[in-house]
């Protein structure tokens, strides 16, 4: 798969873990910082777009499994 670009309510798996041991976050917001919601916790977060971009492993949209070569963050 190649590149896929991050919408609001995706739900990423990252490289790194959380403390509380999820490894899942949902979009809350796109800017240049993306707003998170770790799905075990709740914690938020706010995250700079380029940082994010590396550190994603997998894309959970609508119950489809995306993995991809590179993932873009877009800004509006
Ligand atoms: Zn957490």
């Amino acid at each position: 798969m190649g590149i896929i670009k991050i919408e609001v309510e995706d739900i990423l798996t990252l490289k790194k873990s959380h403390p509380c041991g999820s490894r899942q976050w949902k979009v809350i917001r796109l800017g240049t910082d993306i707003g998170m919601k770790c799905i075990k916790c709740g914690h938020f977060v706010m995250i700079p777009r380029h940082k994010l971009e590396k550190n994603i492993r997998e894309i959970n949209r609508k119950g489809c499994l995306l993995k991809p070569v590179e993932v873009i963050i877009e800004v509006e």
